[in-house]
């Protein structure tokens, strides 16, 4: 079996000769060196951060769909894509069925298990319009 490419994997956890594969081919391995199989550790769309690769086309269809509204707390958020989410139920990246697809805000997304670093990096003026538009939105 052939090296496996873990969903956390970023570019620090590679050696620049696998970055470099995947910059030009989007697998870090060089296609000479290992069958198809091995060459796809993690099936042939995936980022290194784990999403697949169409996910930015997915979450803003997502987000679209639902009207740019947090299906908790129910803000709409047009006008600051990164305050508005699209968060995997299960936690699968890599499942993007419509049923594990949820709108949220950061506010929101931060609350899911697992997720409480993500408040951290909300700045706080970004807080502070979410908490505004939260009271406009009751
Ligand atoms: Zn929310
Ligand atoms: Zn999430």
């Amino acid at each position: 079996m052939g090296p496996r490419l873990h969903d956390e994997l970023g570019q620090d956890d590679w050696d620049s000769e696998n970055w470099s594969n995947y910059l030009k081919t989007g697998s870090p391995y060089s296609p000479d060196e290992l069958t198809e199989e091995e060459f796809w550790p993690s099936g042939p769309d995936l980022r290194p951060d784990g999403y697949t690769a169409d996910w930015d086309k997915i979450s803003s269809s997502v987000r679209i769909k639902k009207g740019y509204r947090c299906e908790k707390c129910k803000v709409i958020i047009k006008d600051r894509p990164k305050l508005l989410h699209v968060h995997h139920v299960n936690r699968d990246k890599t499942d993007n069925a419509t049923q594990n697809l949820m709108v949220l805000c950061a506010i929101c997304h931060s609350e899911q298990d697992g997720h409480g670093h993500l408040y951290e990096q909300i700045m706080r003026e970004d807080l502070a319009y979410l908490l505004a538009l939260r009271r406009l939105t009751k």
